[in-house]
């Protein structure tokens, strides 16, 4: 019995094999999709986590070691409460602004006197010249 190629590939399209590449593929674009949402501006432990697929602990211990290696840096947000806007962000090292104010709360005559800071990680803008 001769096999014909175009019967050849269609077994080959049944194989398992195929279903693992099309299983890459969507995993792929599935990264691709994830990555295309992180803002390099704004990276949080989360954004990493789940891109990775690694826990949350890891996943902050490579954020802090890219933080480490001068690869990401370690920001910090104050975030309105009422608003949950981030009024300023901040150097991690940065001493904590006084007399804040959000802008948006007070433009709409909300109160907000209540932050809270919220961690994240900017990627190091390198010079490429
Ligand atoms: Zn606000």
């Amino acid at each position: 019995m001769r096999l014909s190629l175009k019967s050849f590939l269609g077994t080959l399209e049944k194989t398992p094999f195929k279903k693992l590449l099309e299983r890459l593929e969507r995993y792929v674009t599935k990264k691709a999709e994830l990555l295309e949402h992180v803002d390099p501006d704004r990276i949080y432990v989360e954004n990493v986590r789940s891109f990775l697929g690694v826990s949350e602990p890891i996943a902050r211990f490579l954020c802090e070691q890219a933080a480490r290696d001068g690869q990401f840096n370690k920001k910090v947000g104050v975030v309105c409460v009422t608003c949950d806007r981030i009024v300023v962000s901040i150097d991690a090292d940065d001493t904590y602004p006084e007399d804040l104010t959000c802008e948006i709360c007070e433009d709409l005559e909300r109160e907000s006197e209540d932050f809270r800071t919220i961690n994240f990680y900017q990627l190091e803008q390198r010079a490429t010249a």
